[in-house]
This record gives C-alpha cells, sequence and structure tokens, in this order.
C-alpha cells in the first residue's frame, strides 16, 4: 500500500468514527405530526437541533490488524455559532505520520431556523486536494464539486492559457488539462440533486443531530436519512448497555450504540456505506450517559483486501464562550 494510501484511511477512519459516533441516533426523529408548510401541505412539524454551542472534542485513532496497532493521528470536533447565528459544526482530522501530511476539514452550517443542515463542506489538503459541498433545501439536496473546468464550449478567459507555435501565431486556448493545478482553472459544477421527501442529513450533522436526541436502551432503533455525494444511506441506529469505559478524557458510565447503514433511494445495494471519510459496516459508539459525548468508537476500515480495526478515544473536552448543555427534554 503506498503512503498516501495508508494516511487517506488513517484520516478518513479518524473523522469516520468520530462522525459516526453520534450519527447513531439521529433518525429517532419521533417528528410530532402537525400542520406547519407554506405550501399548505400538510408536513410534520420539525423540532430545533439543540446543540452544545463552544464545545471541542478532541480524539486520538489508531487502527490495528493482528495485534499490531498504529497511531492514526488526531480528530477535533468543534460547534460555534456564526455572525449570522447559524449553528456550525467543524471536524478536523489530521495524519501525524508516515512522514506525510494531510489534512480534512469538514463543516456542516445549520439554517436559521437549527431544524436542518443548510450547507455542507468538505475540504482536504495536502498531498491530494479535494473540495466539495452539499446545499440543502427542504425538499432538495445538491452536490457540488470543485473541478477543473472542461466544459467544451467555455469562454471563460481566467480558463486560457497561451499556446507557443513554432510554426503559426501563438494562440489563447481554453486549458485542456485537468490536472493543471492552476486555480483559476477550477470551477463548481452541480454534480448530483438529490429530490427528498423528508429531512435529510450530511454525515457530520447527522453526529450532532443524533446526540440532541437522547436514545437510551430499549428505546426502538430509529433510522436517519443521510445524503453523502451521489449516494444515499438510512443509518439504523440502536442503543444499548455500554458498562463503564476508560478513555484518556476519563472514565464513564456509557451506552453502546450501534450503528448499521443501508443503502437507500438509488444507491446501489452493494455500494459499500463509506461514512465521512470511508468507514463502513457496522460501527460501534460509546456514549457518555451523562453529556452524550461519544467517548469510544469502534469499527472496521477496510483496506485492500484487509479489515483494519479502528478505535478512536475521546483524549479531551474543552470549552469556550457559552456552557456546553445538551437540551434534554
Ligand atoms: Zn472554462
Ligand atoms: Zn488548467
Amino acid at each position: 500500500m503506498s503512503r498516501i494510501a495508508v494516511t487517506t484511511l488513517i484520516v478518513a477512519t479518524l473523522c469516520v468514527l468520530g462522525l459516526a459516533i453520534q450519527s447513531a441516533r439521529v433518525s429517532a426523529d419521533g417528528v410530532p405530526k402537525g400542520k406547519d408548510d407554506v405550501e399548505g401541505k400538510i408536513k410534520p412539524a420539525i423540532a430545533k437541533i439543540s446543540l452544545p454551542i463552544g464545545e471541542r472534542l478532541v480524539y486520538r485513532g489508531s487502527l490495528s490488524k493482528a495485534g499490531v496497532s498504529v497511531d492514526a493521528g488526531s480528530a477535533t470536533f468543534t460547534v460555534t455559532e456564526n455572525a449570522a447565528g447559524q449553528t456550525v459544526i467543524t471536524a478536523c482530522a489530521e495524519a501525524e505520520k508516515f512522514g506525510y501530511s494531510l489534512a480534512t476539514k469538514v463543516t456542516s452550517t445549520l439554517d436559521e431556523s437549527s431544524t436542518r443542515p443548510a450547507t455542507y463542506h468538505y475540504l482536504q489538503s495536502g498531498s491530494e486536494q479535494r473540495e466539495k459541498k452539499m446545499s440543502f433545501k427542504e425538499d432538495l439536496a445538491t452536490y457540488i464539486r470543485e473541478k477543473h473546468c472542461m466544459e467544451p464550449n467555455c469562454r471563460d478567459r481566467g480558463h486560457f492559457i497561451l499556446r507557443r507555435s513554432l510554426i503559426g501565431k501563438d494562440k489563447f486556448v481554453h486549458c485542456g488539462d485537468r490536472d493543471c493545478r492552476i486555480p483559476a482553472h477550477r470551477h463548481w459544477k452541480n454534480r448530483h440533486e438529490h429530490a427528498l421527501g423528508e429531512r435529510h442529513f450530511d454525515m457530520l450533522s447527522a453526529v450532532y443531530y443524533a446526540r440532541s436526541l437522547g436514545l437510551k436502551p430499549g428505546d426502538a432503533p430509529i433510522e436517519v436519512p443521510v445524503v453523502n455525494d451521489h449516494d444515499r444511506w438510512i443509518v439504523r441506529a440502536e442503543v444499548k448497555e455500554g458498562g463503564r469505559i476508560k478513555v484518556p478524557a476519563g472514565k464513564f458510565p456509557t451506552y453502546k450504540l450501534t450503528l448499521e447503514p443501508r443503502p437507500a433511494a438509488g444507491t446501489k445495494p452493494n455500494d459499500e456505506f463509506k461514512g465521512l471519510f470511508g468507514l463502513n459496516g457496522t460501527i460501534h459508539i460509546w456514549i457518555d450517559k451523562k453529556t452524550k459525548r461519544p467517548v469510544l468508537v469502534q469499527g472496521k476500515f477496510p483496506f485492500g483486501p484487509m479489515n483494519l480495526q479502528a478505535r478512536v478515544e475521546l483524549d479531551s473536552v474543552s470549552q469556550t464562550d457559552k456552557p456546553a448543555t445538551l437540551k434534554s427534554d
């Protein structure tokens, strides 16, 4: 395996784990029936998603196989509020080993009513750059990706380069090299539109939404609809007693949340759920009973023909401006 691949995996694992951790509980919506729609359609009233503004959680991850464990870097999750009063969730992961740097930043911004995600932004920097977005409206999610412009009839002069000619005149032509790395040649393009019949979440907001729900052992499993790139998933979440768990951040009495994703709405049955960054299959998350913070995540990380065991532990918790209390009603 190449170093790039390994590093990517590790970063992916961390984020996925961290994110997936909480996404378990997302779908439990428990949406009360009510009439609340501008277009006169009858739709369920949607409860506000209450998040712990100012909270900062740091996780450390490791990957293991046959008793050999590798430090896989760290991931930081924060909740803030922007100038417009919207809740912003940010997840940053960094791989620190293998002589390689790769950082991934994922941001989910809730809409003004705090009932759904408004935008999702994925930015991977370092050796392999990738950037993509998802914008959410009530009935539509649009997947947007930044790519080199390859439009056949594009007239944007910013995309043009001078082509030298030995025999004729030099000419300005549209750059046709999609790997040219000239930032001005890149543009945002809609890649896919998802028509939605109900509220959906991106991977990150799903996680935090789940946290705000307070599932307990014995509760019926819930299902969380998630949109990711071209794909849609239903993540089934079930909670059991998890016992006491010891991680660097402390000892916690926990619930164990198990997440099982399945493809939905056009996503092929044999597609693998890739979480936010590539984790797939069933994921187990231990959640502190009191704060609802994920303290430990375990799952499989497929790597070529192998499955690596991923383990992500809560390392530290801090709080900026406002107190981090999860509303529990
Ligand atoms: Zn162009
Ligand atoms: Zn170019």
